[in-house]
């Protein structure tokens, strides 16, 4: 790290204790925008780093609601709204038992500069609850989800904070919500929440923006290696939102794909994995990845595996931070992998990062491989502001061109700093400098 910044890491560490996954996020930028400040000395004076380290707000809150035998139950609510120089709050919220505010706050801040690489006009925030959705009934996740939003609703609108799904929130938990704060407020604000419902103001392609973005993204970083996605072997790791549409658009584009998994564990199908299997399984019906296996004859359940050890060509991790480490790293790349693009949000330890890119691997960081998401939401957000519905081909040609331009932006960003095809590097210094230059010129904000 340039020792510029040092003080500044200690001053993080210090202000933030007891949240490493928050520590994690901001050393990766740290330990790569260095050579800006020598560049742009102004961001050093006007201490526009210190600035974005600290989010502009955040907001924690008790969520009690009543489940089904009429027991009272209690979860924690958050919203992180981090940072609005380019735009309204705009980011996730996740319902897992693991949610606190280091996983809040590191989603957050990397949603900052994902976001600025969008090239859109939003802002970055993350917010949740450490609530349970598996096995609860609808009416429970209904209750839930109001219990939430009686809160939330006074923090956010079209013009402030605009949350989405992640983990745990899809389209059913988002309809829930936007109900709810409707209710609240007397209101018809579709720009308030996206990943909205195709029957009241949702867009199409926003269910699978993350997982064909980050496929496209792949599709240009091997392109600019001389190599496409034909006949390449796959695994992507998880089988929710982001998982599946990365496996389907892998598969248009011709890759095969052959494993992906839950916590449970993973499921191998040597023939491909099978769509409509996948979806009747998990959009549909809900359940364990383990029960693919009992509809493909061919395809075997590895309870508690590790997806990593599938020999593969192109490796996707689409489920949650930290899932692919330095041993995993070393696994892949005896087996011959030659790029791994993060569909979820920080899936790979930077011990792994190192020992990816140490090798030559391909490594398209999440801040950029995943920002097809909340890009996709964002051309949401301009349909429901000219009440206009585009089409499937349309959003997906703008999704694809968006991705691209990330990718050109990304590239040319690592040459121009002296680190041709660290997407790392280029990801991290071209969005640092989106978010800076309107902080300048804003004053102190
Ligand atoms: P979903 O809830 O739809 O799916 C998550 C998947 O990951 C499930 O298969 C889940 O398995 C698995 N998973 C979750 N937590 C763990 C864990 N601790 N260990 C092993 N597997 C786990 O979420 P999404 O697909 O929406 O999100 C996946 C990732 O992508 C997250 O990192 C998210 O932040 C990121 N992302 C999502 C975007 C979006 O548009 N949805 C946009 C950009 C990034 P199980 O069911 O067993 O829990």
């Amino acid at each position: 790290m340039d020792e510029r910044l040092l003080p500044i890491w200690r001053h993080v560490i210090a202000r933030n204790p007891g949240e490493p996954e928050f520590h994690q996020a901001v050393r990766e930028v740290l330990e790569t925008i260095g050579p800006v400040l020598s560049k742009r000395p102004e961001f050093a004076r006007q201490k526009i780093i210190e600035r974005i380290c600290e989010p502009e707000r955040q907001i924690i809150f008790r969520v009690p609601w009543e489940d089904d035998s009429g027991e009272v139950q209690i979860n924690r609510g958050f919203r992180v709204e981090f940072n609005s120089a380019l735009g309204p709050y705009k980011g996730g919220l996740r319902f897992h038992p693991s949610v606190n505010l280091s996983i809040i706050k590191f989603l957050g801040f990397e949603q900052i500069f994902k976001n600025a690489l969008t090239g859109l006009p939003i802002g970055g925030a993350k917010g949740g609850a450490d609530f349970d959705p598996k096995g609860r009934s609808d009416r429970e996740i209904m209750r839930f989800c109001q219990s939430f939003m009686i809160e939330l609703y006074r923090h956010i609108g079209e013009y402030t904070d605009v949350p989405a799904g992640d983990i745990g929130v899809g389209s059913r938990e988002i309809g829930y919500l936007f109900g709810q704060y409707k209710r609240l407020t007397n209101r018809y604000e579709s720009g308030v929440l996206t990943g909205k419902g195709l029957s009241y103001g949702g867009a199409l392609v926003r269910k699978e923006a993350t997982g064909y973005g980050l496929v496209f993204f792949l599709r240009e970083m091997l392109k600019a290696r001389g190599e496409s996605l034909k006949r390449k072997t796959c695994v992507v790791s998880g089988s929710g939102n982001v998982a599946i549409y990365a496996i389907e658009k892998a598969q248009q584009l011709g890759a095969q794909v052959v494993a992906c998994s839950d916590s449970g564990g993973y499921v191998y199908d040597p023939d491909g994995i099978d769509m409509a299997a996948l979806k009747e399984i998990k959009e549909v019906q809900r359940k364990r990845i383990s029960e693919y296996a009992k509809l493909r004859p061919k395809a075997k359940y590895h309870p508690g595996g590790n997806i990593w050890e599938v020999p593969c060509q192109i490796a996707l991790p689409c489920a949650t931070q930290n899932e692919l480490n330095a041993r995993d790293a070393a696994t892949l790349i005896k087996n011959g992998c030659i790029a791994v693009a993060e569909g979820a949000n920080m899936p790979t330890t930077p011990e792994a990062v190192r020992t990816l890119m140490a090798a030559r691997i391909a490594f398209g960081p999440g801040k950029a491989a995943n920002a097809g998401g909340v890009a996709t939401s964002a051309l949401e957000m301009q349909q429901n502001a000219c009440r206009d519905a585009w089409s499937f081909e349309f959003t997906e040609q703008r999704l694809a061109a968006i991705m691209e331009n990330i990718h050109r932006q990304v590239h040319q960003t690592s040459e121009e700093y002296g680190a041709s095809g660290d997407y790392v590097t280029g990801a991290n210094i071209a969005a640092f400098i989106k978010v800076a230059e309107p902080m300048v010129a804003m004053g102190l904000i």
